[in-house]
């Protein structure tokens, strides 16, 4: 498959027990993205009993659609949320910081269970200068895309099966991955095992590394 959702196949999979639908775009790990008309489609033939959640934790990076986000179904659904989390583009993993954009109804539920306390002053003061340089976040956003297309070439150039990607890893299938993977690692760099048999997903760093990974592909293909 490409890898994308099958929306129609889920809309008959929903009853009056479904809850909550996640949708993760771009997703992880394929890192396959889905055009926000594909999403407000699927929506509009959701029950408003169920709640959708859109985790948006990869959106910055998609190139494919600009502006590249379901936000703005939130004018029109009170089942619809979207979450985003600093722990990504904006280098803040262990933080702990994100948040969630959703109806003010919802938004009341929520407050009752939540913790309290959950996010400390640290995090706050750190996620309010990391949304302040978007020169960083366009910057890294870049670099990603231009590592993430250089791999992407490379790995349609040797025809290993991969999906097309809109987040900062790839998802590639190969033969002896796990071996792949020693090699790598045996080199320097780790990358993702144990998703599914013989796939592996590497996160896109600087573009010299990119670059010395698929040497060390090429190699391995010999
Ligand atoms: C990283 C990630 C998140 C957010 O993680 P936190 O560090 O808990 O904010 C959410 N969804 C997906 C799919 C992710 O990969």
């Amino acid at each position: 498959t490409d890898g994308h959702y099958d929306f129609e196949r889920a809309l008959t999979k929903i009853s009056s027990k479904t809850k909550l639908i996640w949708l993760c775009n771009p997703n992880n790990p394929t890192g396959v993205y889905e055009r926000s008309s594909q999403i407000a489609a699927f929506i509009k033939q959701v029950p408003a009993t169920c709640l959708v959640l859109i985790d948006e934790a990869y959106i910055e990076y998609v190139t494919d659609e600009k502006p590249a986000t379901s936000l703005e179904l939130l004018n029109d659904y009170d089942n619809v949320a979207v979450l985003r989390t600093f722990s990504k583009v904006y280098g803040l993993a262990n933080y702990r910081v994100g948040y969630i954009a959703m109806a003010p109804k919802l938004a009341e539920y929520m407050q009752t269970v939540r913790l309290p306390y959950n996010l400390n002053s640290v995090a706050q003061v750190a996620a309010e200068a990391a949304l302040a340089d978007q020169t960083f976040v366009a910057d890294s956003v870049a670099k990603t895309v231009e590592g993430r297309e250089y791999l992407e070439e490379f790995l349609t150039n040797k025809q290993i099966k991969h999906f097309h990607s809109q987040a900062n890893f790839v998802y590639l299938n190969y033969p002896a991955a796990l071996e792949l993977a020693q090699k790598l690692l045996e080199n320097g760099y780790q990358v993702r095992t144990g998703l599914q048999l013989d796939w592996l997903r590497i996160t896109i760093g600087e573009l010299a590394d990119v670059k010395a990974i698929c040497a060390l592909i090429a190699e391995d293909l010999n």
